[in-house]
């Protein structure tokens, strides 16, 4: 099998991947021109190019108390300190590269399309002597003290070791694993947090992800995440016609206060999903209004070409949105692993229990630049001799239905302590099981708080 060496292997192509490149091809010069300097392995998809990056401005103290209040007081103080010192860092990294912004609803919203934006960084990248491998990582190739050295890289019809003096970890989160998602979705790539968990990658929050309900799945339209004022103007409805949501959510949808009680209207989708198909129905919208939401949200694109009339009425789902457990670090990106990082939605620590939009896109390059920075100091010779390989992914509709049926916005302990007795009854679990068993674990030990709604 083919070798290559690297002094630095980023894993994710998404802001907090590429961020961390950039950040460490300007800290980092070498003379030695049989290693690569740095080489991000990934495949092009990614959360940040579906997302329309819209940034939360606001004071460090707001944003402290914010994050504080929404995450139930267990962020990581460490953490949300770092986070909000550096903050105004996501906004300067936006204009160094030339980003257009405009004002948005929250703070700021770039003018161009998360893939015009991630293209914009992976130039800068590359103009800095960064490479990409248009692949994915397999397995990870570890030392005899059990550290992260390495992976099995599957590029094309090859696969090629890839041997790293550091490692950050930038894949996202567990996006790929949910039936229904807003994010996207690759089945034969192995989910890194399961790979890092059997390589002995300390995780934490695991029990903590977040959902959304409006995940359009309808057949006349792209599957995709809507969002803006359209929601306050919508309508939800059975598949008789009939609404369902309660008082408290409506008025909250309608009042645009439905964000401090997000956990609770995902849970009431979640329980309609169960019983019949979800529809929005827009028909009471004016045309004028329509036609403006179109040309003006960030959303607007999902219904280019259609009139109103068109399609008044669609089928909507609840989804997996947004990791909140992952890797844990430190301020300075560090995982429990020496040479090991990492950054962006692979973390945890931040969010505390629960996530309020708007700040993730900011971590994601906050804890990026952070990573790379601190990846480009004392580096040494990549190495070798004695790695083993680990994980054993297998991703599927079986493993997806798990991770939708049973580790969804609702969990019963009941149906997690059948699933975990299944599960471990089995011999050779793959990676991917090995993370529900672990999750299962975290969301019985926690009480229902946050985002691990638990019954
Ligand atoms: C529809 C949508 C809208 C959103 N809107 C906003 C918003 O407006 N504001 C906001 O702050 N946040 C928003 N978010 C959240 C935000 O976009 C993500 O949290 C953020 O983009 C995560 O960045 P990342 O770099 O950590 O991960 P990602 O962008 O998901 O990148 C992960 C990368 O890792 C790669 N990867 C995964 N597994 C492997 C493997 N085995 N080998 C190699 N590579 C691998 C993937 O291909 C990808 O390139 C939104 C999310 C979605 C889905």
């Amino acid at each position: 099998m083919k070798t290559i060496k690297t002094f630095c292997l980023i894993i994710g192509s998404g802001a907090a991947g590429l961020e961390a490149g950039i950040s460490f091809l300007k800290n980092f010069s070498t003379s030695k021109k049989e290693i690569k300097k740095c080489i991000i392995v990934s495949p092009i998809i990614s959360n940040s190019r579906i997302s329309p990056w819209n940034i939360m401005d606001c004071s460090e103290k707001e944003i402290k108390e914010k994050i504080w209040n929404a995450g139930n007081h267990l962020s990581d103080p460490e953490i949300l300190k770092t986070f909000s010192e550096n903050h105004k860092h996501s906004i300067s990294i936006l204009k160094e590269l030339e980003i257009p912004l405009k004002k948005s609803n929250i703070g700021y919203i770039p003018c161009l399309s998360g893939t015009n934006i991630i293209n914009i960084f992976e130039k800068k990248f590359i103009s800095l002597g960064g490479e990409r491998i248009n692949g994915f990582v397999e397995k990870y190739l570890v030392n005899q003290e059990g550290i992260i050295k390495g992976a099995v890289v599957y590029h094309g019809n090859e696969r090629i070791n890839l041997i790293a003096s550091k490692i950050i970890i930038a894949s996202g989160g567990l996006t790929s694993l949910y039936k229904y998602t807003t994010g996207y979705s690759y089945d034969s790539m192995p989910n890194i947090l399961a790979l890092s968990l059997e390589a002995g990658i300390a995780l934490e929050n695991l029990e903590f992800n977040m959902f959304h309900p409006f995940l359009i799945i309808d057949k006349n339209l792209s599957t995709s995440l809507i969002s803006g004022e359209i929601l306050q103007k919508g309508k939800y409805a059975d598949n008789k016609g009939k609404e369902f949501l309660s008082k408290e959510i409506k008025d909250a949808l309608i009042n645009n206060t439905f964000h401090s009680l997000f956990p609770k209207m995902v849970n009431e989708f979640y329980t309609q999903s169960l019983k019949s198909k979800i529809y929005m129905d827009i028909s009471n919208l004016s045309d004028d209004y329509f036609e403006r939401y179109k040309k003006e949200n960030e959303f607007g694109w999902i219904f280019k070409n259609k009139k109103l009339n068109e399609v008044k009425k669609f089928e909507i789902h609840p989804a997996f949105h947004y990791s909140i457990g992952g890797i844990k670090i430190n301020s300075k990106s560090e995982t429990n692993q020496e040479g090991v990082y990492a950054a962006g939605e692979v973390t945890t620590g931040l969010h505390g229990a629960n996530r309020i939009g708007g700040f993730a896109i900011s971590e994601a390059l906050v804890f990026g630049k952070i990573a790379g920075e601190n990846a480009a100091a004392n580096i040494t010779l990549p190495k070798e001799d004695n790695l083993t390989v680990i994980g054993n992914s297998l991703i599927d509709s079986r493993i997806k239905n798990i991770f939708w049926n049973n580790l969804g916005p609702i969990k019963k302990y009941k149906d997690l302590e059948s699933l975990k007795t299944k599960i471990s009854l089995k011999n050779n679990l793959s990676s991917e099981e090995k993370l529900v068993l672990e999750i299962i674990k975290s969301s019985i030990k926690r009480r229902s708080i946050g985002a691990n709604f638990i019954i």
